[in-house]
């Protein structure tokens, strides 16, 4: 598959099947299986230690975030609730209207801390001081994300911090996502990426790892990286 095939999947998927799907594993509604209820609160628990992580540095309100591939909101709006300027964006169309709509709700006066654009985070050209892209990197192959990561980095001025699916847990992963996609017109491939290959990325970019986490739920796992420039 060319990278542009998976792109292209992937923006198919995540502006119809995986867009019902999905705003309603991140969402709060009770209408949600228990593979569904399991995975939110994995992912809750990897927001949950960025949002800590970047709380413990006590400089919130005086820094720019990109959030590339932010989904509906659920670590953008917690941010500029806390006071961070946050330019958040995402390759579906769907999924940002969703995040618009959650944000003017519980946003409030705070709304204009947060831009919502649609847009590849591979286009993305700003500079910020801290760029964070969480469980993006799974819809993607290894060559692929390598060109992604270096992105990333030429975007951050001071700090990186990505989840990615590790290859440590192939068999179960992969046999679990199978029932998060299920049939092929449906079907989004989940990469898994060994830790080892992202770190390797991220030093021949010139960053170095400070913090990292791993959040392993029944059906969830996400490794957690901090990396900053040297
Ligand atoms: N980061 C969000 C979070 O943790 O709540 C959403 C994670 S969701 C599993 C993956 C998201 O990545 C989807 O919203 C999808 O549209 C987005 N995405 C996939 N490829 C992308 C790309 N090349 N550029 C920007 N967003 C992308």
């Amino acid at each position: 598959m060319t990278a542009t095939d998976d792109k292209t999947i992937v923006k198919e998927y995540f502006n119809t099947t995986g867009f019902d799907r999905w705003r309603r594993i991140y969402g709060i509604s009770n209408d949600v299986n228990k593979v569904q209820l399991d995975i939110r609160n994995g992912h809750q628990q990897t927001v949950d230690t960025v949002i800590g992580w970047l709380q413990a540095d006590g400089n919130l309100s005086e820094i720019s975030i990109c959030d590339a591939g932010c989904g509906v909101g659920s670590l953008s709006i917690p941010l500029a609730q806390a006071g961070a300027r946050v330019y958040a964006s995402d390759l579906s169309e769907m999924m940002v209207a969703e995040a618009k709509e959650k944000a003017r709700s519980e946003l409030g006066d705070l709304v204009n801390n947060l831009t919502l654009t649609v847009q590849d985070l591979e286009t993305l050209s700003d500079r910020y001081h801290t760029v964070i892209c969480l469980d993006v990197l799974i819809h993607y192959p290894q060559e692929q994300v390598e060109q992604m990561i270096s992105h990333l980095c030429s975007l951050a001025q001071t700090r990186l911090i990505l989840s990615f699916a590790p290859k440590t847990f192939a068999l179960s992963l992969l046999k679990k996502v199978g029932s998060f996609f299920p049939g092929a017109s449906k079907a989004t491939r989940a990469y898994l990426h060994p830790a080892s290959e992202v770190i390797k990325i991220l030093e021949k970019n010139g960053f170095s790892v400070q913090r990292q986490a791993m959040t392993k739920t029944r059906f969830y796992f996400s490794r957690l990286i901090e990396a900053t420039r040297k």
